[in-house]
């Protein structure tokens, strides 16, 4: 696979640091249809990525490089780690949070809400005390491409937080209209969370809400617009070890401090759907974007790196 400089731009001097000047570029693995939701495995040093239209997951690794992890798989969309290392996925399909397990199955965590089936979980984070926070915007209902159609039992798009403890799942937010990304800042004293509605509704939200984590870490409080994003959505979002916020966009990536201030931006040549930090050092950020799987060698750790 070919390997390039970075093409970036810079509207802020620390952006300098976080994406230096010459870093290497690799596109990973191409023919996707909708990239999407990628985990670094450290104990594989590999990649497991979405192509949500195909109904694929992928894995890949540097020795090995890309395979089909699953397909059918669920129309699995966004992935990440629970606190002992195994991969959690969210899947249009079943419409519920699921477990990878080494055998290949395929365990249930949460799939209703009060009795009613979710719409269609699109993407996840887990707290330090193991919660899992997801997403539930429709667009795995809505028609056939990424899931079946099939009508809200909900009524709603809800922000939830499931405690793997008691087995509560619980609304934390019901003020966005199709909730996707979501990343905590490193204290996990706020959570930001995107708006992708525009890109189904017109005149709907394409912006990251910022909120106060409170009540013993199990609610949110003070919504507000963290930034409208501009061009394209922000999609899939992460937040590296200093709280900068590291989002998807129509134009490849963008990087903003913890006030909203865009810093710089990582130009590719397709929509960013996605990001996260992975390699053996934690500073390779790996990129999925409508056909394909990417990385760029950047100068900073994601918050949830504890391999490093
Ligand atoms: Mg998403």
């Amino acid at each position: 696979m070919p390997a390039d400089s970075v093409n970036r731009v810079v509207f802020d001097e620390r952006f300098e640091r976080l994406v230096p000047a010459g870093a290497r570029v690799e596109w990973l693995a191409r023919g996707a249809i909708w990239a999407e939701g990628p985990v670094y495995v450290p104990d594989e040093d590999a990649v497991v990525w979405s192509d949500v239209r195909s109904d694929r997951v992928h894995h890949w690794t540097a020795a090995d490089g890309d395979r089909t992890l699953y397909a059918p798989g669920d129309f699995a969309n966004g992935h990440t780690l629970d606190r002992d290392g195994r991969v959690l996925a969210c899947e249009h399909g079943l419409r519920r949070v699921a477990r990878y397990e080494a055998d290949g199955s395929r365990t249930t965590i949460v799939d209703r809400y009060q009795g009613h089936r979710l719409n269609s979980p699109n993407d996840l984070v887990v707290a330090s005390d193991g919660a899992i926070w997801f997403t539930d915007p429709p667009y795995g209902i809505l028609d056939d491409t990424e899931g079946q159609q099939a009508e809200s039992e909900l009524g709603g798009c809800f922000v939830f937080r499931f405690d793997r403890g008691t087995g509560e799942l619980s609304v934390v937010s019901d003020e966005m209209e199709h909730p996707n990304g979501l990343a905590f800042s490193p204290d996990e004293s706020a959570l930001y969370v995107s708006d992708t509605s525009a890109a189904r509704v017109p005149g709907g939200n394409h912006h990251i809400l910022a909120f106060d984590v409170v009540d013993g870490s199990r609610g949110l409080a003070n919504p507000r617009t963290f930034v409208a994003m501009e061009p394209g959505f922000a999609d899939g979002l992460r937040v590296d070890v200093e709280g900068n916020v590291w989002t998807s966009a129509g134009d490849g990536i963008h990087v903003l401090d913890a006030d909203g201030v865009e810093l710089g931006r990582i130009l590719l040549p397709e929509v960013a759907s996605n990001c996260v930090f992975g390699g053996r050092d934690g500073r390779r950020l790996f990129v999925t974007a409508t056909s394909s799987l990417w990385s760029v060698e950047v100068g900073i750790r994601g918050v949830a790196t504890p391999w490093v």
